[in-house]
């Protein structure tokens, strides 16, 4: 309790964080099967990339986001980010929202390291975008592992996704759109991976289909507010006149 405490503190104050979460949402698991909220309608929709920079495939994906002027969120593995530190700060300079995904992508790690596996990424991130984001996402989706509960203890969000692309496991483009054209709802994250081939390939026709709809993108912590803001307006109590 004393070490979470301390670590909080190093958090920055909310006052002054544009990246400051819903009250709500700190140190919850958000995403997959109970979010959006019920009734959630409104067209928005959070673009997320995990698992870069990546040499080769990380370029391709920020071209198509600075020409359709997305603002999406990026989930960086720490370790890359101190080999490919100048993607970063493009990601940077294109108002991106830049987010923690661990230091080395493993699965299922041991509580022993998890604090440096979070704690490092957040020192890599820092030194790029400052104030930065709050929001965690734990390698393969495994939010009961032992980096996802430090980064609650510390006051972090881990945020999975409602729309999986399936971009990880393809090479098809087609498939891929196809995936989030079937899974497309308001108050979207989708999951995309900016080390895959197929992602850049995809990219253009599921924001163009997202755009077609009405929708308008977000970054994770910008929809996490949209989504408070819902249940805010849909929970008050109700004033007798
Ligand atoms: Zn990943």
């Amino acid at each position: 309790m004393i070490i979470s405490a301390t670590l909080s503190l190093l958090l920055p104050l909310r006052a002054f964080d544009p990246y400051a979460l819903p009250p709500r949402y700190v140190g919850e698991v958000v995403g997959s099967s109970w979010s959006p909220p019920p009734g959630f309608t409104e067209k928005v929709v959070a673009l997320t990339f995990d698992d870069g920079p990546d040499k080769l495939y990380t370029a391709p994906v920020l071209q198509i986001l600075k020409e359709q002027r997305i603002p999406a969120t990026m989930f960086v593995v720490g370790i890359k980010v101190n080999q490919q530190r100048k993607q970063v700060e493009q990601e940077r300079s294109m108002g991106l929202e830049i987010a923690n995904h661990t230091y080395s992508h493993f699965s299922w790690p041991s509580p022993f390291i998890a604090g440096p596996e979070v704690l490092l990424t957040e020192s890599a991130i820092n030194m790029t975008q400052s104030p930065h984001s709050h929001v965690f996402r734990p390698p393969y989706g495994q939010a009961a592992g032992a980096t996802s509960i430090f980064a609650k203890s510390i006051g972090m969000a881990s945020v999975l996704w409602t729309n999986d692309t399936h971009d990880w496991e393809l090479t098809s483009p087609t498939t891929m759109v196809n995936y989030a054209i079937s899974q497309m709802r308001p108050g979207d994250i989708v999951l995309m991976h900016d080390n895959r081939q197929v992602t850049p390939l995809g990219l253009r026709q599921i924001i163009r289909a997202y755009r077609t709809a009405g929708y308008q993108f977000l970054t994770v912590t910008q929809m996490l507010w949209r989504w408070d803001a819902f249940i805010n307006a849909t929970t008050q109590p109700k004033v007798k006149m």
